[in-house]
């Protein structure tokens, strides 16, 4: 008799974004004629660029021609795309990454939620709390943890590294020594960045201690400082210890076109053996590539016309996030995030719970936002809004806040 995977049941509740969506549907079937401004889920609103757009014209025409057709693309992606990431997001800054060292996907949450696999199931993982979901459910569903404590919001047998506005956002070291280290920065959801220099620590803590950090890149794009790292390999010895996911969703506004990839150096090990190959391995058996036409619009997003024009796009994003950053100050919030980032985290009204603060802007404003404990218990009494809307949503939405 076939039986379930029992870990799945681990797994509390409804997804975060589905009770949003309710929620929402509810709101807006009792009052229909609402003005919803939805800063919740983090998904991008500005079209394609034009010269991605062009891009994925012309591979579209090259497959409907017999010489130029396309079919299965290479296990590891194509090396036009390889090749034009090594040397723009590493070489460029640094980094010694070869171009098979780089893994082309569909999109960093995909891999993210996958790369457990090549590791052991006894291997215990560390994660920022508050956290982006996929990293601690995709160790559950693979059974790398222990059941849900209800009363504490937790999993069992992961390490939760508290991230507050008393370490600004970034986790000390835990006590107990992980084997994976999920770290995420510039952050999803605090918009916190980490400094060169606070990176490089880590970096030796998983040389000295024999872990693995699994850096998530994906807001990359979004960094104005100076001394903030786009990538953990600008850190010594990261190629050692360290995987990177980097996503064109919020870089170039794909979340629909899908496309991402995964950097695993060639001299990475854990205990003992080398990690390129299990991955390698892994791509190749279960994966068959993201489309020909994605990877030509991918390749397009460097190109001097598509850099700029995705350049203009974050730009956008980061005034929406500036315009909603000073005007939560203005209306007397605290507020963090929303300079390297397009997340603004913030303090609750009057330390409402996180679910209590959706409800009142859903009901007195006609916002939408996304509840900070959704992201585990260290976001209680938080909250998260993207700067991924409109200028004028993003505007009304701040006049709304700024009259309650
Ligand atoms: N990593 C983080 C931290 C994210 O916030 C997201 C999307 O919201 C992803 C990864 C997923 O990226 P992709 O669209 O490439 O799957």
């Amino acid at each position: 008799m076939a039986s379930i995977n029992r870990n799945y049941l681990k797994l509390p509740g409804s997804y975060l974004f589905s009770t949003i969506s309710r929620k929402v549907a509810e709101y807006s079937s009792a009052h229909p004629d609402a003005d919803i401004i939805r800063m919740g889920i983090g998904d991008v609103t500005q079209p394609i660029a034009p010269a991605i757009i062009q891009a994925l014209h012309d591979a579209v025409d090259e497959m409907g021609s017999y010489d130029k057709f396309r079919g299965y693309a290479p296990d590891l992606g194509y090396e036009f795309l390889r090749n034009i990431i090594a040397e723009k997001d590493f070489k460029d800054r640094g980094c010694d990454i070869d171009p098979s060292e780089v893994f082309v996907s569909d999109g960093a949450k995909s891999d993210c939620g996958n790369i457990q696999e090549i590791f052991d199931i006894n291997n215990k993982i560390a994660v920022c709390d508050p956290v982006y979901p996929v990293y601690v459910d995709s160790n559950v569903m693979a059974g790398r943890t222990g059941d849900y404590d209800e009363v504490l919001g937790c999993f069992r047998d992961v390490i939760y590294m508290p991230c507050t506005a008393e370490n600004n956002f970034v986790p000390l070291f835990p006590k107990e020594i992980p084997d994976l280290i999920y770290l995420c920065f510039p952050n999803n959801p605090t918009g916190a960045v980490m400094k060169k220099d606070v990176l490089q620590e880590w970096v030796d803590f998983a040389r000295k201690n024999g872990s693995v950090i699994l850096y998530d890149a994906a807001y990359e794009a979004f960094i104005s400082e100076e001394d903030v790292p786009h990538s953990i390999y600008e850190c010594e010895g990261a190629k050692e210890c360290a995987i990177e996911f980097r996503s064109f969703s919020k870089t170039a506004g794909f979340t629909g076109l899908r496309l991402g990839f995964t950097v695993v150096p060639k001299e990475l090990e854990a205990g003992g053996e080398k990690l390129w190959p299990l991955w390698a391995r892994r791509h190749g058996t279960k994966y068959n590539g993201a489309p020909y036409i994605v990877q030509r619009a991918g390749e397009a997003a460097y190109s001097e016309k598509g850099r700029s024009q995705i350049r203009q796009q974050i730009a956008i994003y980061k005034e929406n996030a500036r315009i909603i950053v000073e005007g939560m100050k203005e209306a007397g919030y605290e507020v963090f995030g929303g300079v390297n980032a397009p997340y603004i985290w913030m303090k609750t009204k009057d330390n409402m719970s996180s679910w209590e603060f959706f409800d009142y802007l859903l009901s007195e404003a006609q916002i939408v936002g996304t509840p900070g404990s959704g992201f585990g218990p260290g976001g209680e009494g938080y909250f998260r809004l993207t700067a991924f809307g409109s200028r004028a949503g993003s505007i009304r939405a701040i006049d709304r806040i700024k009259k309650l």
